[in-house]
């Protein structure tokens, strides 16, 4: 199996890039934000539990996020791999996804970071404002992702850095050039 966590700040082409890999690697592409939309448009017991937080930007909480995750990766038995988007946010959840990943003599191939400055974060953000259907795409609550991303999601990569599986990418410039040399990382595993 090959697992690889696509990883980066909200606004870092993360969703644009996602769906190039899945046409060329096959893999299942899990995005937990994907997920959560989801729950919330079906109005599930789950969806209700954390519309609130997400309209608001915040994060959902570790256990709540790392079992629907789990359940995710285990609707796909006969997988080659997956493709994590979004997930893990926090370093409970990675070291979550670790010990999951493990109990299926499997684990996360190669973590990469799409490396997008603040400049050009704030001004991908306001031409996104300009197009989302979105609630947490709004100023003030994208803002409060940036902040979540900023002060508890950066600390994962550290955590992938003492595993050396940590590879940074350019997250600036034409679309088909980043994903050339995410293929060019990927590729090698
Ligand atoms: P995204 O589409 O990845 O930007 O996620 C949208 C929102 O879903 C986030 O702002 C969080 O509220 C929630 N969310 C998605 N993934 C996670 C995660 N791994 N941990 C906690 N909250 C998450």
């Amino acid at each position: 199996m090959l697992n690889f966590v696509l990883f980066g700040p909200p606004g870092a082409g993360k969703g644009t890039q996602s769906q190039k890999l899945i046409d060329r690697y096959q893999l299942i592409h899990i995005s937990t934000g994907d997920l959560f939309r989801a729950h919330i448009t079906n109005q599930s017991p789950l969806g209700k539990q954390v519309s609130a937080l997400i309209a608001d930007g915040q994060l959902v909480p570790d256990e709540i996020t790392i079992a629907m995750l789990e359940e995710e990766v285990d609707k796909n038995p006969e997988a080659k791999g997956f493709i994590f988007d979004g997930f893990p946010r926090t370093v409970a959840q990675a070291a979550a996804l670790d010990e999951f990943l493990e109990s299926k003599d499997s684990s996360i191939a190669v973590v990469i970071a799409l490396d997008v400055d603040q400049v050009e974060l704030t001004k991908r953000i306001a031409e996104r404002q300009k197009l989302t259907n979105r609630v947490d795409d709004h100023a003030d609550k994208l803002q409060k992702r940036i902040d979540e991303y900023f002060s508890k999601t950066v600390h994962v990569l550290p955590y992938y850095e003492a595993q050396d599986k940590l590879r940074k990418v350019n997250g600036i410039g034409q679309i088909d050039e980043i994903f050339a040399e995410l293929c060019e990382v990927l590729d090698k595993y």
